[in-house]
């Protein structure tokens, strides 16, 4: 298989599976323990939270280690509610995770306004809009993702915080597709809050951080222990934080030796070859403010879902740009706020790659690619010229 699908998921790099390993066998005292097992586990927390804030440019006093992004996100957003009761709005743009608008929804449900800011069809957020929707004494937070999970598209994070916080309220950012792709510096970037989640980099479902600014107070979603320094009850995952910490040691690795550079590298290929055999094929999203990792590509008069299933017999996995909920073909809610049409969006795939992928792999997938829709158009009995690569 050639697995180009990680900003659905990613393979769990070997290096953490050694780190975290110890923690399932013999490390396995309760890190609230006062013996020494149970401080030697505490220490091992203590790593990984230095490990995590590092890669944020954060204060270790300022992570708290969560289920993962989701958790991360539901408590930033029930804390605000909660904390400031007297400022009803929360901003956000139509193109973020279901795990922020269920959560949007939910703050809605509980009597609090949410307002959706508008994005431009690069989709990037339209700064001029979000600058008149946030008001001084009646917006709580801003909630807008760093990078998107479909386009890949990155956020201006410095505007959105100067004028969010120019207005009195709060920022949280949704980096679960931003952290360990991208530099990160939240003393430069200064969110409130920022959620990350461990199995996009690397790391295993079910750990996450969310990085709390000692500027924001915050009230905790889960009670109990009083782990985390009150932040978040329950005993703590502690495989999970040490492989945590360690994918976000070997993300600040990668991001300084020519990682990054090496995914765009493959990725552009990627899109030239498709492109130079296809040249009706468009890339949604800002061309230049857009993840090394993502690509989101429209293949006119090619259904993804079909797509998907011959790719998959050639061994690539891939997303679509569609999703099927009961058997009926809904739009990608993120190509919808961008105005593309469903035609188009029924058309599109996300390749996505990470560390773990080669340029052959770039190139099989191009060739795929380019295969699979020449099958699918004469199918169709599309006029679509596919010119030999
Ligand atoms: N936010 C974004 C942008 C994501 O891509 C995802 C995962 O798909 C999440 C949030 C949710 O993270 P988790 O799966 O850790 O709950």
């Amino acid at each position: 298989m050639i697995y180009l699908d990680a900003n659905a998921t990613t393979p769990v790099d070997p290096a953490v599976l050694e780190a975290m390993l110890p923690y399932l066998r013999e490390q396995y005292a309760n890190p609230s323990a006062s013996y020494a097992g149970g401080r030697r586990v505490r220490r091992a927390i203590e790593q990984a939270r230095g490990q995590v804030a590092a890669l944020l440019g954060a204060g270790a006093e300022e992570i708290v280690f969560t289920s993962g992004g989701t958790e991360s996100i539901n408590a930033v957003h029930a804390s605000v509610r909660a904390l400031w009761p007297e400022k009803p709005e929360l901003i956000i743009t139509g193109t973020e995770h279901a795990a922020v608008l269920e959560s949007a929804n939910r703050w809605e449900s509980q009597g609090g306004r949410v307002v959706t800011a508008p994005v431009h069809p690069d989709g990037r957020v339209d700064l001029d809009a979000l600058r008149k929707l946030v008001r001084p004494g009646i917006t709580a937070l801003v909630s807008i993702m760093w990078a998107n999970n479909e386009t890949g598209v990155i956020a201006p994070m410095d505007e959105i915080v100067a004028l969010a916080h120019g207005a009195g309220a709060l920022v949280h950012t949704d980096a679960v597709q931003a952290v360990g792709k991208m530099h990160l510096d939240v003393r430069a970037t200064p969110v409130d809050f920022l959620s990350l989640s461990g199995h996009k980099l690397h790391a295993p479902k079910g750990i996450g951080a969310l990085y709390l600014s000692q500027r924001a107070r915050f009230a905790p979603l889960l009670v109990g222990g009083g782990q985390e320094n009150e932040r978040r009850g329950g005993t703590e995952n502690v495989p999970g934080i040490v492989a945590l910490g360690k994918a976000a040691a070997l993300a600040a690795e990668h991001l300084a030796d020519g990682t990054k550079a090496r995914i765009k590298t493959m990725r552009d290929r990627f899109e030239h070859l498709v492109h130079a055999a296809l040249p009706e094929v468009r890339v949604h999203g800002y061309p230049t403010h857009r993840l090394p990792t993502t690509s989101f590509i429209c293949l006119p008069e090619t259904d993804a879902a079909g797509m998907l299933i011959l790719l998959d017999k050639e061994g690539i996995a891939c997303s679509a740009g569609s999703a099927c909920h009961t058997g009926t073909l809904h739009a990608s809610h993120v190509l919808e706020a961008m105005g593309v049409c469903p035609r188009d969006a029924a058309c599109t795939l996300r390749f996505s790659f990470s560390r773990f992928n080669t340029k052959a792999d770039a190139e099989a997938a191009a060739h795929a690619v380019i295969e699979c829709a020449r099958k699918m158009r004469e199918a169709q009995g599309c006029e679509f010229a596919v010119l030999s690569h």
